[in-house]
């Protein structure tokens, strides 16, 4: 188990360290905006839905602790290229693990990316950062807000 742990802290690091799919679209068709005023972690998430309603580029600029930069970083590798109901149920999934419930969809194929960040569930405020990119992806993918916030 402690393996395991230094796995994923191992994964964080390399995540925070050089995020994957950091920037902004020029022309995104969705964007948002989230923060997490309690740990100050601050993003924004511009992507582009092709006309089939797939997320054909992703991408996520923004400042924050190293498990939301990771989080943002993993969700991005994760979602792209994917429908916007498949989104939804990585949202659901994610959201589930991260408080501590089963996810209902363990058929997930990347849920096992997401496992390195299953360590939030002991420290409540940490969920906050982990959630935030995806609270904000959700956000834009269905024109909720242009922003969001944890609080
Ligand atoms: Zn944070």
């Amino acid at each position: 188990m402690n393996d395991l742990r230094d796995l994923y802290q191992e994964v964080i690091f390399d995540h925070n360290r050089s995020p994957r799919n950091f920037g902004m679209l020029e022309h995104p068709t969705h964007q948002a905006h989230g923060v997490n005023p309690l740990c100050g972690d601050e993003l924004t998430v511009s992507l582009v839905l092709d006309k089939g309603g797939v997320i054909e580029d992703l991408l996520f600029e923004g400042r924050g602790c190293a498990i939301s930069t990771a989080s943002a970083s993993i969700m991005t590798e994760i979602l792209k290229g994917l429908s916007v109901p498949e989104a939804d149920r990585y949202f659901d999934a994610f959201h589930a693990m991260a408080t501590g419930q089963t996810p209902s969809q363990t058929d997930l194929p990347a849920l096992t990316k997401l496992e390195v960040l299953s360590g939030v569930r002991d420290y409540p405020a940490r969920v906050k950062c982990a959630t935030l990119a995806w609270h904000t992806v959700r956000a834009a993918l269905h024109n909720v807000s242009a922003s969001v916030t944890t609080e």
